[in-house]
């Protein structure tokens, strides 16, 4: 498989470190407040990822984190503590909003389709871990304490900016953010590894530590719950764009000053999920959720395919004109796979099934590109082929896609199987047809319509549904 690689800014044969095996390693939310469409589009894209490489017979493990601590409005270490605000604003603690948006966030995914992680880790229950590596950074000449705070020293590295699609003029926090700079920094890159010196005053969450009783940085939390659950040699490490810096860029800067060698290869970046007024924001107040779709009526599944439509490194704007013509078209393909859903007689054609399969697996090798991978789909709803190779094709198909079409369709024919009676007519009528006893093949129709359905032959099979 291709996959651009944003570390070299090039597509690149997928390679895993150890043959057959995948190691991916996911950025997960910052549970203060429900996820928006925008943070979901990233989660489905990066499942499409996952049960791609598993689909290619890769043993994939995947670990995710979820933000408990640690992470302010700025993405460097300025702004306000985000798990604090949510708590204030819910006059709840952080811990009941970190449980409360947890479960909020699986229950998203899994109306989307998205499989949980193998292994979900929640920041808050690995502070040991932070520390002991924190404590090697410090030994290692790469953190210095200032101001009662840890720091990594960006000036220790080599090459800090690695991502270099990025102007660094663009990326200074200060001038980003536009925000006063930290002065305990030795350098403006430099970032926050250990908080003891809060400027919060009610801070509730604080840990006892050599460095003093304070709280981890946001960025030291993905390198500890990776390399300890996936070893010093990541293959995939996953996020939204928005990630690249300065949290990636952080992450590899104190995986690498702790390991001593390089850590994870590829990094798959989501684009951006926008709305015709800009990025979308947890922070702005208003913003689109699963809820909100749901109450709008929308089944949730049909966002994940307005999500596939598109290749996730090209930013994607939402409006409901664009979602609603994801519904006419997730439609269509559900009504014409309930045309042929039940018809399980005959063989698979195996010459059609591989030229369609490969229809599928070519258009996600390429970088995965999901809506390609949709138009051979739709190759297989127009192919001059049996029912029983389509319902096997959309069924494997499916097992990426996730876009729950075998059971949709069985449940357009009226949620009920077509009864085995009718089933057996239809099998008799296609005898009588071969035989050209077309007498025979028309008392067999009349006797299924007598039962309540209606039997079409069409060039791509027979098509049953009930009257
Ligand atoms: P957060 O909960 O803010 O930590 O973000 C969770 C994930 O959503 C991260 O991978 C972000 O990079 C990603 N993300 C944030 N905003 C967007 C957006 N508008 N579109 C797509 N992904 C986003
Ligand atoms: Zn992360």
């Amino acid at each position: 498989m291709q996959l651009y690689n944003s570390l070299t800014h090039k597509k690149e044969e997928f390679i895993p470190n150890i043959q057959g095996k995948t190691s991916i390693y996911t950025c997960g939310p910052t549970v203060y407040h429900y996820a928006h469409i925008g943070n979901l589009r990233t989660y489905i894209m990066e499942d499409v990822l996952e049960k791609y490489l598993r689909f290619t017979g890769l043993d994939v493990t995947r670990v995710m984190n979820i933000t408990d601590v640690g992470h302010l409005t700025s993405d460097g270490d300025t702004g306000d503590d985000k798990m604090l605000k949510g708590a204030k604003r819910e006059h709840k603690t952080v811990m009941e909003i970190a449980q409360f948006y947890t479960d909020a966030f699986f229950s998203d995914c899994k109306k989307l389709n998205i499989k949980t992680p193998d292994v979900v880790i929640p920041a808050t229950s690995y502070i040991e871990e932070f520390i002991r590596v924190i404590q090697v950074l410090i030994d290692k000449g790469y953190a210095y304490e200032s101001g009662g705070n840890i720091y990594f020293d960006t000036s220790k590295l080599e090459k800090y900016y690695v991502f270099n699609d990025f102007r660094e003029e663009d990326l200074a926090v200060g001038v980003r953010e536009g925000v006063e700079e930290d002065s305990n920094k030795r350098n403006k890159a430099d970032f926050v590894l250990w908080f003891t010196k809060s400027k919060f005053d009610s801070q509730e969450l604080k840990w006892e530590s050599p460095f003093g009783t304070g709280y981890p940085g946001w960025h030291i939390e993905c390198s500890c719950i990776s390399m300890k659950n996936l070893g010093e040699y990541l293959d995939i490490h996953c996020g939204g764009i928005d990630n690249a810096f300065p949290h990636h860029t952080n992450e590899i800067a104190q995986s690498e000053a702790y390991l001593g060698h390089e850590w994870c290869k590829y990094w798959f970046h989501v684009h951006h999920l926008n709305t015709n007024s800009g990025k979308m924001s947890k922070s702005k107040g208003e913003f689109l959720t699963v809820s909100l779709l749901e109450e709008k009526g929308y089944n949730p599944v049909v966002y994940r395919y307005f999500c596939l439509q598109s290749h996730y490194r090209k930013s994607l704007v939402f409006d409901w004109d664009n979602l609603n013509n994801a519904v006419t078209a997730y439609n269509k393909i559900i009504e014409k796979t309930a045309l042929f859903v039940n018809d399980n007689s005959g063989d698979i054609d195996k010459s059609e099934y591989e030229r369609l399969m490969k229809n599928f697996t070519d258009a996600l090798d390429n970088d995965l590109n999901t809506s390609l991978a949709i138009t051979a789909l739709y190759n297989v709803l127009k192919a001059d082929t049996n029912s029983v190779t389509k319902i096997e094709l959309i069924k494997e198909f499916d097992k990426v896609l996730g876009l729950d079409i075998i059971e949709n369709a069985m449940k357009t024919n009226q949620g009920e199987e077509i009864p085995a009676e009718v089933l057996e007519l239809v099998e008799e009528r296609k005898s009588a047809r071969k035989e050209k006893n077309f007498a025979l093949a028309d008392e067999i129709r009349n006797k299924i319509t007598a039962l309540g359905y209606e039997v079409r032959e069409t060039r791509q099979g027979v098509e049953i549904r009930k009257i």
